[in-house]
């Protein structure tokens, strides 16, 4: 095992849970550890925003990983704050309520005995059209109706991506699906809910883990621990890299502006990189072709605006997350953070809201001002959900992000094997994380995948690169679930 000299000085750009976690890796090796970001809070999109005592994660964040290495890793990180969250979720679909995973018979409760015989008879024929003759599985639609059939596809998953994607499904690649629900068919939704079998070693997650103060507090425990490490480490926030020379093998010089439009450089011998993949080729030194620019520039993200409601009423619904399809609704997701922790508001007499529009930078729905979007979304509950009076509603606020998911478009891949081969030239940069690398991770994965490359870092022979491809569908727990590493037992850092 190669072993990485302790007075090395690896320079993470990105302070969100992958780039944490490499560096949380790293420091308690005794590397010298430097991460840089350019908000002025760590977590990334793992981020908590309060208001008036009200914490709101960007979305619902869960923690859940079958990894049972990285589940201890989490708990000793985590400690006593900690707590766990029922998950009830459910889609609303054309004016019904529909739980998630599906079920059958409240598919029947809700549309009728005839829908399930069209789900049944569709989903034959596109077995024989898939299984028998071999169909090729070109896009995100093809895949879900190989998977469920025409009928469930339409009902449950086109409204909804295309609302999250801003794309009809056919120009979306079918990785997303193969990623996100590979391995869950139609039978495991008979199986789930006819035979109700939930045999000893396979079924679909009913409760997760979460930190009783909002998602963040995981980014900044990692934070916490680094510093904690030594004086020699440090995050800086309102960091914002422009500029990486490539001075020779593990010798690079990192530019960034500070808040008061400073510039400074640091030396670093190894640079992890959690920026947009898109990005991080046109601002490496020496530069690359006009070909990986044009690549750079096609990897593009769905943004997100996140309305945050307060409100004088003490429960809205029993909800993780409530689904909204229908797209006369502003709003495609739903949760209500009292439901996840209780210490997520200040009165309990009380509740809130976080409502996510998925959008593009520039399109209608971001060009709308906070107001109106608030505003919008106030009627939506009112008028359309029936959730809420609007005189029930203390306050709203709206957080918008612009890099919130990464998109597949039909040749995304291919633009990421051009930007991969020309970074294959800076011996000692990695990249890593959800933008680090376009790849649709959730937070487990992404920190999973830092705390990999920061044991490969130090010489450990793993592939961090292998996190978040595994073929069976990331909800199901399966005792074949992968024990890819043992992440370190630290001391002091539970
Ligand atoms: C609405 C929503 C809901 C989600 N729900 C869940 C969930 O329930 N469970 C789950 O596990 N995951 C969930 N996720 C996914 C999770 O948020 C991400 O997987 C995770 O945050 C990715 O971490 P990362 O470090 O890879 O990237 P990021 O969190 O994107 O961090 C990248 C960091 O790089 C910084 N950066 C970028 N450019 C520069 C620059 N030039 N200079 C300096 N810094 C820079 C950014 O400021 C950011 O802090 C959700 C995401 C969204 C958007």
């Amino acid at each position: 095992m190669a072993v990485m000299k302790k007075n090395e000085h690896v320079v993470v750009l990105g302070a969100g849970p992958a780039g944490l976690a490499t560096g949380h890796e790293l420091s308690v090796s005794g590397v010298k550890v430097t991460v840089l970001d350019r908000n002025d809070f760590v977590g990334g999109l793992c981020n908590t925003n309060e208001h008036k005592g009200y914490k709101f994660d960007l979305g619902g964040h869960r923690w859940f990983t079958k990894n049972e290495d990285l589940n201890n890793w989490f708990r000793r990180l985590m400690g006593d704050e900690i707590v766990w969250v029922e998950r009830i979720s459910r889609i609303y679909y054309d004016g019904g309520y529909y739980s998630y995973p599906i079920s059958i018979f409240n598919v029947v409760k809700n549309a009728g005995l005839w829908t399930i015989v069209q789900a049944g008879i569709t989903y034959l024929f596109s077995a024989v059209q898939y299984s028998v003759f071999n169909k090729s599985i070109k896009n995100m639609k093809d895949a879900y109706v190989a998977q469920f059939g025409a009928k469930l596809y339409d009902m449950f998953f086109r409204r909804y991506s295309e609302k999250v994607w801003g794309l009809p499904c056919e120009l979306l690649s079918s990785d997303w699906v193969s990623q996100r629900s590979a391995g869950l068919s139609i039978w495991t939704v008979i199986q789930e809910s006819l035979l109700q079998t939930k045999s000893d070693n396979e079924s679909l997650i009913e409760e997760f883990m979460y930190p009783c103060d909002g998602y963040v507090r995981i980014p900044q425990r990692m934070a916490e621990d680094i510093v904690a490490q030594g004086d020699a480490n440090s995050v800086l926030l309102e960091s914002n890299v422009t500029r990486i020379k490539y001075l020779g093998p593990n010798d690079f010089e990192v530019n960034y502006t500070d808040a008061a439009g400073s510039e400074h450089t640091v030396r670093a011998s190894t640079v992890v990189s959690t920026i947009p993949l898109g990005v991080l080729p046109r601002i490496m030194e020496p530069g690359c072709s006009d070909e990986v620019v044009d690549a750079a520039r096609g990897l593009t993200f769905r943004a997100l605006v996140t309305v945050n409601v307060i409100l004088k009423k003490e429960r809205v619904s029993i909800d993780t997350w409530l689904y909204v399809q229908d797209e006369d609704i502003l709003f495609g997701r739903m949760h209500e953070p009292k439901n996840w922790s209780p210490a997520m508001v200040p009165d309990q007499s009380t509740t809130s809201l976080v409502l996510e529009c998925f959008c593009t930078k520039d399109d209608d729905i971001w060009k709308l001002s906070d107001e109106e979007i608030g505003q919008r979304c106030v009627e939506d509950l009112e008028k359309k959900l029936n959730f809420i009076k609007a005189s029930e509603v203390i306050d709203f606020s709206c957080v918008r992000t612009l890099q919130a998911y990464p998109v597949y478009d039909l040749d995304y891949g291919d633009k990421i094997a051009k930007i991969n081969d020309f970074l294959s030239g800076f011996e000692g940069l990695h990249v890593v994380g959800r933008g680090g690398t376009h790849r649709y991770n959730n937070a487990d994965h992404s920190i999973e995948m830092g705390l990999l490359l920061g044991r490969k870092i130090l010489g450990y022979d793993v592939d961090y690169m292998e996190v978040n491809t595994e073929p069976e569908y990331h909800e199901i727990k399966s005792s074949k679930d992968p024990e890819r590493d043992y992440y370190r037992v630290e001391e002091g850092c539970s």
